[in-house]
């Protein structure tokens, strides 16, 4: 069994080896990580809402009142 799997840092590209002692894997180094992640923060990931037929019930409902306080 080989323990010297080698994977590349997603942040640099930087070849480390995948074990037990890198508590930074799939990076390379704590800076790296820490890179990824603020990379991370600072994107605005939209997260995709599962809740659409709430707001398609609730859009309606808005739509619904004027018409019956029209009538
Ligand atoms: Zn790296």
């Amino acid at each position: 069994m080989q323990n010297n799997t080698m994977v590349a840092c997603p942040t640099c590209g930087q070849k480390s080896p995948w074990s037990q002692d890198n508590k930074n894997r799939p990076f390379c180094s704590e800076r790296c990580k820490l890179i990824d992640l603020g990379e991370w923060a600072s994107e605005s990931y939209s997260i995709p809402q599962q809740n659409s037929e709430e707001d398609e019930i609730f859009s309606e409902d808005l739509v619904a009142n004027p018409n019956k306080s029209f009538l």
